[in-house]
């Protein structure tokens, strides 16, 4: 098997991250979610989860992923687009029953559970969508009237209607307006979302600001400051208890912001090539957007190292003094057929050539800040390329392989043939088997 490419996470980082969404200042108590879809690896949901976080799930299949990680269902919230139906009507309300929260995000989702909720006793969370959002791009901003998360505050008072009549009640009201936005509109959620906390759900015992907060991946980019928005949700909270005698509990729901930084891709360099006199001089990495497809989808920066056969740290991000513009101004592409296959991309899939070592054939460039949204949402298969391993170094700082690299054949093994010649699927590389030949990759 080959070494690389591979994730590679770092178990302290997880663990410093955890820490400080605990020590958010809060009014009446912080009860963080960590939003499972920006990775989603069991032994990382498990790390999280040891440190008192819940789990939010954006789907069926996350759920049961995350009980097969061997969470129990009370610790798990599901938000999602999907409308379960059929056997997965029948899957939300088995994990309902064992504790689960659902937090009902259309007035649709609201009629379909709302007698299984009555019968039981079930109280609901809602998602609310409060018409303003903010996100690192048009994609991520989950709050406008371009996205369709939640129920509107415009269908609210038919919902809360409809609701009261089957004798239904909200105990949580969420919000999430989208993934590295501005902190200034998360905090301008918080007073939203109270007021209409206040104006419509007198059974509300917590609520829920949603995750979106913004982290730095790039040396030039600043994180939230978490303490400065604790602060605020908690005198917010203060004053509503003072005007209600309500005490709400503050849930956050952070996926990035947990895990982005902890993560690395290990790439070698395998090819370097040039493009002429007016071009560029490329890197060509044994991994690249089938990896992380986040420069290709939104145009997102990745800090990128340079790092020698020996181990040598060449270039480091944020560290670039003794390189040249003249000289040193290199792309990096991985190996897939498609010429947006690059690691350092503008919002319209432009190359941005950026300043690195003078590498070898050999040699590595990891890159960075790629611990949330990158082994969970990439195209892992195009070009029939493998979902690479990952590996956790804990906190003792020993590694741990926490996922096998996929095999050939495992891409490959639900296709059906017409003609079921069973030599070609056993033995399509000659004398050696499939697997051998996956194995050997
Ligand atoms: C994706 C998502 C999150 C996490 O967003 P981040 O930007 O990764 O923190 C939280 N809550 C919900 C409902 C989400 O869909």
């Amino acid at each position: 098997m080959g070494r690389t490419p591979c994730y590679l996470y770092d178990g302290s980082i997880i663990h410093r991250k955890c820490q400080e969404v605990l020590a958010m200042p809060n009014a009446f108590g912080i009860e963080p979610r960590y939003a499972m879809k920006a990775n989603s690896n069991a032994t990382i949901l498990r790390e999280i989860v040891k440190h008192g976080f819940g789990i939010d799930a954006s789907s069926l299949n996350e759920a049961r992923r995350a009980r097969l990680a061997g969470i129990d269902p009370p610790k798990i919230m599901l938000t999602t687009q999907e409308v379960p139906v059929g056997s997965d009507r029948v899957a939300l309300e088995e994990l309902m029953r064992l504790g689960m929260k659902y937090n009902v995000c259309s007035v649709r989702q609201l009629e379909l559970v709302a007698d299984f909720a009555v019968a039981n006793g079930t109280r609901l969370c809602i998602r609310v969508h409060p018409g303003v959002g903010s996100g690192e791009s048009a994609s991520r901003n989950t709050g406008d009237h371009y996205s369709c998360f939640g129920v509107h505050l415009s269908d609210l008072p038919q919902a809360l209607e409809f609701a009261k009549t089957k004798g239904i009640i909200f105990d949580a009201v969420h919000v999430h307006i989208g993934s590295g936005g501005d902190p200034a509109k998360w905090r301008e959620n918080i007073d939203r979302e109270l007021g209409f906390v206040r104006e419509y759900f007198p059974d509300a015992e917590r609520v829920s600001f949603g995750g979106g907060l913004k982290e730095a991946r790039m040396p030039d980019e600043v994180a939230a400051d978490l303490k400065e928005l604790g602060n605020y949700a908690k005198q917010r909270i203060q004053e509503f208890y003072e005007e209600t005698g309500r005490k709400l509990i503050m849930e956050v729901e952070p996926g990035t912001y947990i895990v982005a930084n902890s993560g690395y891709i290990i790439t070698e360099i395998i090819d370097l090539k040039r493009t002429g006199p007016e071009g560029f001089e490329f890197l060509v990495l044994n991994g690249g957007m089938e990896l992380n497809t986040r420069p290709l989808l939104y145009g997102s920066r990745h800090p990128l190292y340079v790092v020698a056969q020996n181990g040598e740290l060449l270039s480091a991000e944020g560290e670039l003094g003794h390189l040249h513009p003249e000289d040193d101004l290199r792309v990096v592409v991985g190996r897939c057929c498609e010429s947006g296959d690059s690691q350092s991309l503008d919002s319209d899939g432009n190359i941005i050539p950026r300043l690195l070592a003078e590498p070898a054939f050999g040699d590595f460039v990891v890159i960075g800040g790629a611990g949330a949204y990158c082994a969970s949402m990439s195209p892992h298969n195009y070009n029939s390329h493998i979902q690479v391993a990952e590996v956790l170094m804990g906190e003792d700082g020993n590694l741990h392989l926490i996922r096998k690299p996929q095999t050939l054949e495992q891409i490959v093994q639900n296709e059906i043939l017409l003609d079921s010649t069973k030599a070609y699927q056993e033995k399509p590389f000659g004398e050696r088997s499939l697997r051998d030949q996956a194995s050997a990759y």
